[in-house]
């Protein structure tokens, strides 16, 4: 080789970086990067078998497919071999000197903080390799593409640079040799790697030499029957396969024949990491098919709101050689996707069932994604419905109720579910909505995460009952047969008969003008003197509070719906509002200015506080004028 064939070159930016946060980490967990190097080895080698499928293989076909690695504890190197797809020279160039997700200075915010907590989270972050350099002093990676094509060597020492040159004799796939720094010596003895192999990879589907023997089981578990694997199989597989060092929360294993031949081994993780802060997760189950890895990190295999789950689908009836690209559109796939999501949906049930204090720790950590499923994909919608959990009046706090808890428990000639958003339980257990509620001893679920109400609104109706919120307009809400009513009426004393009522919503609707389409007589508020609806049925006032809060100037932000203030004949200030509006009108619209603030701000929604205080500093001192 002369020296003109040589060439050296910069590192992206971000390679950079991703350098510094390695070379600068602790090294407590150090070891991991034999496990990336051979999950590299491994993912290289699944490959080759799958495009050898799709297209005849021509150069080295005969090489057997295995990752050999070799210490020498002289020259202090560690080298893995794998017989792999290898790489062009281009590919080595974007591979080894490139950042495919970079981009987004968030990406290395996360990226930073996470490894220098641990740095066993790197692989996740698809910058693996260069976890080696917290090991090597030098790095040299020989490898020949797949397609025969001329083979190159890149050497680096994880500086700003490294160097590509073509090379010689070399065979199908990847050899990175490793020149170790001083204190990384013991990764050039046989023990060592053995030892960290049998750790972490136990379940890289190739054969895995360490000085010509075979460390690993080579068996796809998945494929295996229930009962011959054992707990610490299935949670060593998990942590192999997601590359996780917690224990799952759920497992299922199962395998049918028909519809489709599947045999899915799925985990749901102890944590949700998107909730962490390491942005939106990428899919975390590959798809097989007779243990051929065809789609790793899968979008075709489940819906985009599963993407929480970790492991395996194989089914033998999707064609070996199918690519990548056509999975997307293809009928067997959207078959299995169904089975497979039907089937997962119904073993939450079943855990549910089992263990609803387990289901509700699920509930809390991942059920965002389930609430996502609601608002996003109408194929399962219904079925998801079944396993949103809420609060409820009927329920202690912080314990969840469901659509069909809800539903065993209606009142005879209820037909509709209810449901009313608030910031916390407290805030809407003394808010006039659930006056009537209470007072009747209907059930009424407490949504109190923003998103709550979008979900209830696009599922619409469960079992062909209507979700209706509590804030809607024209709620009729059925008699109770044990109306405690009557007693309670008689502590605020007579209503306010039926035409003065009238004549006062008239008056009130004349002061507020256009900022309520109308008022009117209340049959459901008990204590508050009055309250705001929402006359159009789709928009909760908690959508309306969201859409304000994300939304610009004449965009959403500038949305309201149509709103009516109810009015409570029964409520001592009104009753006194009613004498107030002919014998100081003046005032009395002045209160009426505050009542509907203050229903307001019961709905959560925005008020102008500057101009509430100084009306309310007016009428303080009308009262301590009345006082003394
Ligand atoms: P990731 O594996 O998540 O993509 P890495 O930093 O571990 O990230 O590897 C970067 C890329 O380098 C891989 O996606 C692959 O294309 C290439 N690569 C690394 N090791 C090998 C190998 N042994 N054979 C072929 N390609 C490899
Ligand atoms: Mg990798």
């Amino acid at each position: 080789m002369t020296e003109a064939q040589v060439e050296t070159k910069q590192f992206q930016a971000e390679t950079r970086k991703v350098l510094d946060i390695v070379i600068n980490s602790l090294y407590t967990e150090r070891d991991i990067f034999v496990r990336e190097l051979v999950s590299n080895a491994a993912d290289a080698l699944e490959k080759y078998r799958h495009q050898s499928l799709v297209e005849q293989a021509e150069f080295d076909a005969h090489v057997p497919l295995e990752i050999n690695i070799d210490c020498d504890d002289k020259k202090k190197t560690l080298t893995i071999t794998d017989t792999g797809i290898g790489m062009t020279k281009e590919e080595l160039e974007t591979n080894l000197g490139t950042i495919a997700h970079s981009g987004s200075s968030r990406f290395f915010e996360e990226l930073a903080e996470a490894v220098k907590k641990d740095v066993s989270l790197i692989g996740q972050f698809g910058v693996g390799f260069y976890s080696v350099f917290m090991a090597a002093k030098k790095v040299t990676v020989q490898t020949r593409s797949w397609d025969g094509s001329e083979g190159h060597e890149w050497i680096s020492d994880g500086g700003g640079t490294y160097t590509v040159s073509p090379c010689e004799g070399l065979h199908r796939g990847t050899k990175i040799i490793i020149d170790l720094k001083e204190d990384a010596e013991t990764y050039a003895t046989k023990f060592t790697v053995e030892h960290i192999i049998k750790q972490y990879s136990t379940f890289v589907p190739f054969p895995v030499k360490v000085e010509g023997t075979t460390v690993n089981t080579v068996q796809a578990i998945w494929s295996r029957s229930k009962s011959e694997i054992t707990e610490e199989e299935y949670t060593e597989f998990y942590k192999f396969i997601g590359n996780a060092a917690d224990e799952p929360m759920y497992r299922l294993h199962f395998s049918a024949d028909a519809p489709l031949a599947i045999n899915a081994l799925v985990y749901v993780p102890k944590d949700n990491f998107e909730v962490a802060g390491m942005g939106r997760m990428q899919p975390g189950v590959n798809l097989y098919c007779q243990k051929v890895l065809i789609d790793q990190h899968s979008e075709n295999i489940l819906p985009e709101w599963l993407r929480f789950l970790k492991g395996v689908v194989d089914s033998e009836d999707l064609p070996l050689n199918i690519s990548r690209q056509s999975l997307q559109d293809n009928a067997l796939v959207y078959k299995l996707r169904k089975v497979l999501t039907k089937r997962f949906i119904k073993f939450l049930n079943e855990q549910a069932k089992k263990d609803a204090e387990g289901y509700q720790q699920f509930w809390k950590t991942f059920g965002i994604f389930i609430k996502e499923g609601v608002t996003s994909d109408f194929e399962f919608r219904d079925d998801l419905g079944k396993l949103l959990r809420f609060e409820s009046s009927g329920s202690e706090a912080g314990e969840m109720v469901s659509l069909d808890d809800y539903i065993a428990r209606m009142k005879d000639g209820q037909d509709k579910i209810y449901f009313i958003n608030g910031p916390s339980r407290a805030a809407v257990e003394n808010g006039p909505y659930v006056e009537m509620f209470k007072k009747r001893g209907i059930e009424i679920f407490y949504t109190l995460e923003p998103i709550d109400d979008f979900v209830l609104n696009h599922l619409g109706e469960y079992d062909g009952k209507k979700l209706v919120s509590a804030d809607t307009a024209d709620i009729r809400l059925p008699e109770s047969t044990e109306d405690t009513s009557s007693t309670e009426d008689k502590e605020q004393g007579e209503a306010l008969p039926a035409d003065q009522v009238e004549a006062l919503c008239k008056w009130i609707k004349e002061r507020l003008g256009d900022r309520v389409q109308d008022v009117k007589s209340s049959t459901r508020l008990v204590d508050s003197p009055a309250m705001i609806v929402n006359v159009d049925g789709f928009m909760t006032s908690s959508m309306e509070r969201i859409m304000q809060a994300s939304g610009q100037e004449g965009g959403l932000g500038a949305m309201h719906s149509k709103k009516d203030m109810e009015i409570n004949g029964s409520s001592s200030l009104i009753k006194k509002l009613a004498s107030l509006k002919d014998a100081d009108p003046d005032f009395a619209g002045i209160i009426v200015d505050q009542v509907y603030d203050n229903a307001l701000i019961q709905a959560g929604l925005v008020i102008d506080p500057m101009e509430m205080v100084s009306r309310n500093y007016r009428i303080l001192e009308r009262a301590a004028g009345e006082e003394s």
